[in-house]
């Protein structure tokens, strides 16, 4: 571990990589995917903050005008904005609104192939100053063009630019795109989500596509083991799938019931001398479905 006192050597019986980045998984040699081997990557957001927000006529703007007017703006040239649907969300502070708007790549391929992205301090700082300017020019925009925030000022920035996908793990299953759509369930389950594909592609829209309607897919202790490991585990972003069935489970609900199902069995393991592998998953008994399914079952047959 690399301290304010420098190195520092940490033992334990097991180990959970919840980096994001997957740093432990990385610097051990165990196996990874690089996001944008395979599919293009998901991009970099710089948030921030707009205080002095008239709610109230913000509300009245409907979100399909607001892209329109992202849209036109940009095509003016008098705005650099690359994405032209982001949103605007009411915090907790009266007039305080947070945004998810900015887009930035994140990564680039080197002639030799080699993927660079945040992992590289040179990159992530380049992108932290770009995060930056493109936060400070989607924030006139909103000033200049957008209902409500006539008075409003940038008051934060995000503390770190935000970072949807880096490296996923090679556990010993990999969720798929298939598994995701399907809704699958799984005997080892340790979390569902009902969160769709959302692909946060460079470009100037995101990728939508959705689980059939009021389903969840189920998501596999085995996707926390890592493969190439006897006592490491993951949990978050980095876990094992692939990138679009990553952009589904990335989600913060579903990265805290990985953080507890791997302390879990992490503990479970520890105190028992065994193998994370070898640690039950024992399934809660699955409840029969809704009466307004077992319905639309019946009207289907
Ligand atoms: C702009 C943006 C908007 C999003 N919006 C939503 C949303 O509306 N809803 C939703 O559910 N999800 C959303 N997500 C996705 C979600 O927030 C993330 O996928 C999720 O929070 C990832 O959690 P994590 O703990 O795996 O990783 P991270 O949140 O990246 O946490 C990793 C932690 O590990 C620490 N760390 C990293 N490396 C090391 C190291 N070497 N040593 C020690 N510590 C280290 C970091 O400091 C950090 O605290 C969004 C993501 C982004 C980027």
């Amino acid at each position: 571990m690399a301290t304010k006192a420098g190195l520092r050597r940490i033992e334990g019986r097991v180990f959970i990589d919840a980096s994001g980045d997957a740093d432990l998984t990385a610097y051990a040699g165990f196996g990874f995917e690089t996001a944008g081997e395979v599919e293009p990557a998901q991009t970099l957001t710089t948030t921030f903050r707009m205080a002095n927000v008239d709610l109230a006529r913000r509300r009245a703007l409907p979100r399909a005008e607001l892209v329109r007017r992202m849209t036109e703006a940009a095509a003016s040239g008098r705005y650099d904005l690359p994405r032209r649907e982001g949103s605007d969300h009411v915090t907790p502070i009266e007039g305080v609104t947070a945004t998810i708007m900015t887009r930035l790549e994140s990564y680039r391929r080197e002639p030799d192939g080699r993927i660079v992205n945040i992992t590289d301090p040179d990159f992530l700082t380049a992108a932290e100053i770009a995060g930056r300017r493109q936060a400070l020019e989607y924030a006139r925009f909103l000033v200049d063009c957008v209902d409500g925030y006539e008075r409003a000022a940038l008051v934060a920035l995000g503390t770190q630019i935000g970072i949807r996908e880096t490296r996923r793990v090679y556990g010993d299953y990999r969720l798929t795109r298939e598994d995701v759509l399907s809704a699958r369930q799984f005997d080892d389950q340790i979390g569902l989500c009902g969160a769709p594909i959302e692909d946060h592609r460079a470009g100037p829209d995101t990728r939508w596509q959705y689980l059939p309607e009021g389903q969840a897919v189920g998501i596999p202790y085995r996707t926390l083991l890592v493969r190439d490991a006897a006592n490491v585990l993951v949990a978050g972003r980095c876990f094992s799938a692939t990138h679009d069935a990553h952009a589904s489970v990335r989600s913060m609900a579903q990265c805290m019931a990985m953080g507890q199902a791997a302390g879990t069995a992490a503990a479970l393991a520890a105190a028992a001398g065994r193998d994370p592998r070898d640690v039950p998953v024992p399934q809660p008994p699955r409840p029969p479905p809704a009466a307004g399914a077992i319905l639309e079952l019946r009207a289907d047959a």
